[in-house]
């Protein structure tokens, strides 16, 4: 078992500075699992025997956080712990919860045992002690290291009474499966089967929070059918299970559950943010509600149900408590979604009216829910003629045109620098200057273009209008130009 992990100098100094007062110092949780999977840990958690004020008193800066006597130590030189998270935290037990969510009290120990006791899975109750920085003993009372090697999430002790203390463990046992690949030891599955019913008791925020890095994990599809088939989801999405055994079309080689996952692994093989995923997760969560049959054709229709679905989304992210900014661009994009599947009816002019719609910032994403949706509907790969001609088009659509408006003068300022009266001579005078500044971008400054007006409103009328004409042109080439080259670019004609 890897053992090489480098321990950053910052928290081989804070350990000393713990062990140097007297007491004792252990890497312990997620850091500790990690460090033997090869895995870089996402925060540094140290626990000790020292109390919370002793604590404090080691540190100049720290931050005493929460009622569990955790100590975050702020890093002197940034003065900041938002790089690297430590938290040193006292030995702790085991407290009784009898609300299902909250310890009644925490109580502090004195013993090492008894901190690693009460932590969730085996895989997270190992303890490391260090010596010149690198790992002097490994603490593993309840058989972690043999689990890690294994692939194993197995809690510590009797599961019934670890799910019953605190619920939101069963969450966390499916999300270290997803994000580590291991596997549910049978006797904590079936527990977490017996007793889902307990997540009724959690907080929203923590089943966001889990249900959140599931969806990151790079195995979201499994997250979910894990939590499904444990019967955690009815207390999660039940909306999610109306979807299981709907079937669809000729197109669709899969119901609507399994394509609704497919999509949303489709996202997650391409690393796409949160986002994404939950728009690619939910996208056809209303098809169930609007299957309709086709008199005529015969034809499974679900007309209607991203406008359905959009609004039933709002109401699942609203009620879990996803941030407003989440809630607003996934229903966008599940109002939008099926934009792109039409694709007699994508014309320039289509694609202008979305970007209206959808927002400037959201085309792009929306492109991408295309290619999850196709990828979920396992169907072969878009053909990637069509899939760059929509790129083009996107493109054009969003560029700003080659206009007048890009010159550093307009016919206001034209008419007082020239001291002359409106009249077509103005368009004329500054087409003549966008002559002169596509020829030369340098010229286009307010001082060159004052000092040109003037010179050329000093012109015969005949000849300012043939400079006007030649401007024209020169914009209309220009534009063409720029549309040739994004055709170019993504080789459609
Ligand atoms: P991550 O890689 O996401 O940080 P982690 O295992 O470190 O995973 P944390 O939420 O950071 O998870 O928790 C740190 C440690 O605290 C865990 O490894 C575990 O030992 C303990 N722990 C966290 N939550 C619970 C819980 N609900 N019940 C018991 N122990 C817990
Ligand atoms: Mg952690």
């Amino acid at each position: 078992m890897k053992k090489n992990q480098a321990i950053p100098a910052e928290i081989i100094n804070i350990v000393e500075i713990i062990e140097k007062a007297g007491f004792q110092a252990y890497l312990v949780g997620g850091c500790a699992r990690d460090i033997f999977l090869g895995r870089t840990p996402k925060d540094w958690d140290i626990t000790t025997n020292a109390k919370p004020d002793q604590i404090q008193a080691l540190f100049p800066k720290t931050v005493y956080e929460n009622i569990y006597g955790t100590v975050a130590v702020i890093n002197e030189a940034t003065e900041d712990n938002t790089l690297r998270n430590v938290e040193v935290t006292p030995y702790r037990l085991e407290s009784d919860y009898s609300d299902r969510r909250h310890p009644d009290s925490v109580k502090f120990s004195d013993k090492l045992e008894d901190d690693l006791q009460r932590r969730d899975f085996t895989i997270n109750a190992i303890a490391l002690s260090l010596s010149n920085g690198a790992i002097k003993d490994t603490v593993d009372l309840f058989g972690g290291f043999a689990d890690i090697k294994d692939k194993t999430i197995r809690t510590v002790g009797n599961p019934d009474a670890r799910f019953t203390e605190d619920a939101l463990r069963m969450m966390r046992a499916v999300r270290l499966a997803v994000e580590l690949d291991f596997s549910i030891e049978q006797n904590t599955l079936a527990s977490i089967k017996k007793h889902n019913k307990l997540l009724k008791d959690i907080s929203l925020e923590r089943i966001r929070d889990e249900f959140a890095k599931i969806i990151m994990s790079p195995q979201p599809k499994l997250g979910i059918e894990i939590l499904n088939e444990t019967g955690l989801l009815s207390h999660i999405v039940p909306e999610l299970q109306a979807s299981i055994g709907v079937g669809q079309n000729q197109a669709h080689a899969y119901d609507v559950w399994e394509h609704l996952l497919r999509s949303l692994q489709a996202a997650a093989d391409k690393n796409w943010d949160l986002d994404i995923r939950l728009t690619a997760l939910f996208h056809d969560i209303s098809k169930p509600k609007t299957k309709g049959l086709s008199r005529e054709t015969g034809i499974i229709t679900f007309y209607g149900h991203e406008v359905i679905g959009s609004r039933e989304t709002r109401k699942i992210l609203t009620r879990m408590k996803f941030p407003v900014k989440t809630i607003e661009k996934v229903t966008k994009l599940i109002r939008w979604h099926m934009f792109f599947s039409d694709t007699e009816q994508i014309t320039l002019s289509a694609v202008r009216r979305m970007i209206v719609n959808v927002g400037r910032e959201n085309i792009w994403e929306l492109m991408n829910i295309r290619i999850c949706d196709r990828i979920g509907t396992g169907r072969p790969k878009e053909d990637p003629y069509r899939l760059r001609k929509y790129h083009a088009m996107i493109e054009e659509a969003l560029r700003d045109p080659v206009s007048l408006s890009m010159l550093k003068i307009d016919g206001k300022r034209v008419m007082e620098v020239c001291n002359i009266p409106p009249s077509p001579k103005i368009g004329f005078i500054l087409h003549a200057l966008f002559n002169e500044v596509l020829d030369d971008p340098k010229l286009n400054t307010t001082e060159y273009l004052d000092k040109k007006a003037v010179e050329l409103s000093r012109e015969t009328e005949t000849k300012l209008r043939e400079l006007g004409e030649m401007g024209k042109e020169k914009k209309e080439e220009a534009d063409t130009k720029l549309i040739e080259e994004i055709h170019k670019k993504h080789r459609v004609s």
